[in-house]
């Protein structure tokens, strides 16, 4: 893989570049029109990806932002609520969508690093009053990524999704690494996505695609969504260039997300033993983790300042906490180094603070 001066960056699996096979690709896609609807690359990732998640239709758009925005659009009116996890993505980096963008509040609710049981929802539907916004949505998140790459489990979504239905409300999943949650598990992609009304997956993450996302749900609901999508300024036109790298990465970059995963076990191995940082979470089961620092040696952003000054790049995300992501650009060898300077670095910083 292409080294920037030699730097590893483990800051997120967003920082992937273009191989050379998918510029290839690229370069040769076949293109039209895909406003008029006639970029048949395009078009064929869409079949392709409601194939995959065992949906009607889906429908190509250019960030997994707009995917989630543009579901819960569809899913709600100004005024209804929807109920996530306090850590999901829709709520904490979407610049405030729901509301904004639908009119629509958030109830939040504790999670386990992001994942929650049916018991927490049970009692949480509004009843019907004209004081009372109206719960209409429920958002999972899988992988989740705040919550250090944690799958939701798919007996917790069956339970949930059967309560969501049976009550009314809708379920969109936020799955834009889903892949790695298919990888990790072995079950299908379709298999978490069977009773979901909505369903988001990134190209742009562990994939490693320059660009895109796509939703997926009824020929209904996809017909709604290129609507909204063309309404939020998201209607592209050539797309099938990038069309074309998202259809190379599911081939070429899906499965071996499994190695992401091995080398996210070898960053958590060395967390645990260093002394002066901890793990978050303690198990990690895909390609994210964070790992938090004694505020004796310093802070989260001493600990990257320091970092990067041995070639490292990590994200800190919080006074007391980093994140580190395994991804495509970076190689085992790289991993093996990152760790090692890693602990080093919490060491010198433990010396120096003594
Ligand atoms: C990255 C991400 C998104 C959306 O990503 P964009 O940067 O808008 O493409 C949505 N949900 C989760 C969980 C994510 O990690």
């Amino acid at each position: 893989m292409p080294e920037r001066a030699g730097v590893i960056d483990l800051r997120s699996d967003t920082v992937t570049r273009p191989t050379p096979g998918m510029r290839a690709a690229m370069a040769t896609a076949e293109v039209g029109d895909d406003v008029f609807g006639e970029d048949p690359t395009v078009r064929q990732l869409e079949e392709h990806v409601a194939e995959l998640l065992g949906k009607e239709a889906a429908l190509f758009v250019p960030s997994g932002t707009m995917s989630n925005q543009i579901c819960i659009k569809i899913h709600t009116q100004p005024g209804d609520e929807l109920i996530c996890d306090v850590n999901s993505h829709i709520y904490n980096y979407e610049a405030g969508g729901p509301a904004v963008l639908s009119g629509v509040t958030c109830r939040t609710i504790e999670g386990d690093c992001g994942i929650f049981d049916l018991s927490q929802l049970e009692g949480l539907i509004r009843p019907e009053n004209d004081h009372l916004v109206r719960t209409r949505l429920v958002c999972l998140e899988n992988t989740h990524n705040r919550g250090g790459g944690r799958i939701f489990p798919l007996q917790k979504i069956r339970a949930i999704t059967e309560w969501a239905h049976r009550h009314g409300l809708f379920v969109h999943l936020d799955g834009a690494r889903l892949w790695n949650a298919s990888v990790a598990t072995g079950i299908p992609l379709h298999d978490w996505a069977r009773d979901c009304d909505s369903v988001s997956v990134c190209f742009s993450k562990g994939l490693g695609a320059p660009v895109g996302s796509a939703l997926a749900g009824s020929k209904e609901l996809v017909k709604r969504a290129r609507r909204i999508r063309k309404l939020l300024g998201g209607g592209m036109r050539q797309a099938g260039v990038l069309a074309a790298a998202a259809l190379y990465a599911i081939k070429h970059h899906w499965s071996r997300l499994a190695e992401d995963h091995e080398h996210a076990q070898i960053l958590a191995q060395t967390v645990r033993h260093t002394p002066g940082l901890r793990l978050f979470p303690s198990v990690i089961e895909t390609n994210i983790l964070y790992a938090d620092i004694d505020p004796r040696l310093g802070t989260a952003a001493d600990l990257a300042q320091a970092l990067r000054e041995r070639g490292v790049l990590v994200l800190p995300v919080a006074q007391q906490r980093i994140r580190l992501v395994t991804h495509l650009d970076v190689s085992r060898a790289q991993v093996e180094r990152a760790a090692a300077l890693l602990e080093q670095t919490a060491r010198y910083l433990a010396t120096r603070a003594a």
